[in-house]
């Protein structure tokens, strides 16, 4: 079987469209760091602005039904889109945005009136959504929520406190689990909602991690706690009907550990690293003209290969609608262990010179620095390593007495 992808004519036909439209379209002066700190709020609206831009053309979420905003496009167009945003050290969409990476959930679990309300303003980046699930008791064990959403009438009233959420500059609405019969069991006790971020009784509390922009420069470090006081919502908001939130779960969790946006592009900090090896010199020599630096290079080359081929996987699997079963969390788990024996590999690499941004002495562009962050940070977003392991366990039929099933996508 062959493990790279290669383009027929009419697919190069239709690079040469994307990267002549990207040519015109991106905002001059945008920024490629990866360093959090250095977008700041005007950053922020020139990325937006190239996000909205992508979406009227199709191209923001471009698998995603016409109908609904999306492009229609298949995976193939999309893997080219992404390759050529990244040629600009850009990606999709290129700020945070939960929104169209779970916008499948709606798709498979709304009705057709909220298909047509929620999405549009989603796919053709209108609006930035965040996902609300974590709670201070409730992060691996997120069955434990206890955000309660009370029917009142024609209503939902919200209550209680999400943490770890979001990102920086603002956003319009928060895609949100919540409890909604506390005497209901376990699993059967919990739904999700569309809830409009700038409504009386939410406030937004922010929290400063340490990790920083993965590549693209959408943001890692910068999170928030967002607090409900009596938050009232229509009860239209509600998708995919009380007490059924934990099969729309399964589907939110399935395919966050896919990877969400399933992209089998080629790790470009492992490139731009040993890039910099053979063109950096240190004792006279290139860096990786050195027998150690070698080793340490192939280490991270052979990691960022195996995380390539099981995205590639993963890809293939969704796409031909073939079954799965823990691929989505062995992905998550390669990638999250993968990243974490880097800011090691890196350490030992570059010395003192992984540790700073700096224009003069930091490594790739300040690249390396925020991964030696970043890299420590992602163990935990979207399920921890520890979590993977457990439901891959689950879903080979060992650590609970049935196997457990993948989380619905279509
Ligand atoms: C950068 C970042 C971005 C995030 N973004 C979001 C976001 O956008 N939206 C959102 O809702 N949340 C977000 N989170 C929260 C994230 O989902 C939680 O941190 C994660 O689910 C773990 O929950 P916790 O932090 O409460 O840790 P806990 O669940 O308390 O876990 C603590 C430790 O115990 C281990 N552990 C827990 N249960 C088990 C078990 N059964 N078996 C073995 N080990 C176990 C864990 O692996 C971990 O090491 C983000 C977190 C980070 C760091």
């Amino acid at each position: 079987m062959e493990f790279e992808l290669s383009y027929t004519p009419e697919q190069e036909a239709f690079r040469k469209e994307v990267r002549a439209w990207l040519e015109t379209s991106v905002p001059k002066g945008i920024s490629i760091s990866p360093r959090e700190e250095d977008h700041p709020r005007e950053e922020w609206d020139k990325r937006r602005e190239l996000g909205h831009r992508l979406g009227q053309k199709g191209w923001l979420w471009p698998t995603m039904p016409k109908e609904y905003g999306g492009g229609g496009l298949t995976m193939d167009q999309t893997i080219i889109i992404d390759e050529e945003l990244d040629r600009l050290g850009l990606s999709r969409p290129p700020y945070y945005d939960a929104g169209g990476r779970f916008a499948p959930n709606i798709l498979l679990w709304g009705t057709d009136e909220q298909k047509k309300t929620f999405l549009p303003p989603i796919l053709t980046g209108e609006v930035c959504t965040w996902q609300l699930l974590t709670e201070p008791e409730a992060g691996s064990d997120l069955a434990s929520v206890k955000t309660l959403a009370t029917r009142d009438g024609d209503d939902y009233v919200i209550n209680g406190h999400k943490t770890f959420v979001g990102a920086t500059h603002g956003v319009d609405q928060f895609w949100t689990i919540c409890m909604t019969d506390p005497k209901a069991p376990r699993h059967e006790n919990v739904s999700w909602f569309m809830i409009p971020a700038n409504l009386p009784g939410i406030t937004i509390m922010p929290l400063e991690l340490m990790g920083s922009g993965g590549e693209g420069g959408a943001p890692g470090g910068h999170k928030n706690s967002v607090f409900f006081d009596n938050v009232r919502i229509p009860a239209f908001n509600l998708v995919g009907g009380e007490n059924n939130g934990w099969k729309v779960a399964s589907t939110h969790l399935e395919i966050e550990h896919a990877g969400g946006g399933l992209s089998v592009n080629r790790n470009r900090l492992e490139e731009r690293v040993l890039k910099y090896c053979k063109e950096t010199q240190r004792d006279g020599e290139p860096i990786a003209a050195d027998q150690d630096a070698r080793d340490l290079l192939m280490e991270l080359h052979m990691d960022a290969e195996s995380g390539r081929i099981f995205s590639l996987r993963n890809f293939y699997l969704v796409h031909a609608k073939k079954p799965r079963t823990y691929g989505g969390s062995q992905s998550s788990y390669v990638r999250k262990m993968a990243g974490l024996k880097n800011t090691g590999t890196m350490g030992r690499l570059l010395g003192y010179y992984a540790l700073t941004s700096d224009a003069q002495w930091g490594p790739v562009e300040g690249y390396v620095e925020a991964q030696q962050r970043s890299g420590i940070v992602a163990v935990h977003p979207g399920g921890t390593a520890d979590v993977q392991k457990l439901i891959m366990a689950r879903r080979i039929g060992i650590g609970r007495t049935s196997r457990e099933e993948a989380g619905q996508l279509v």
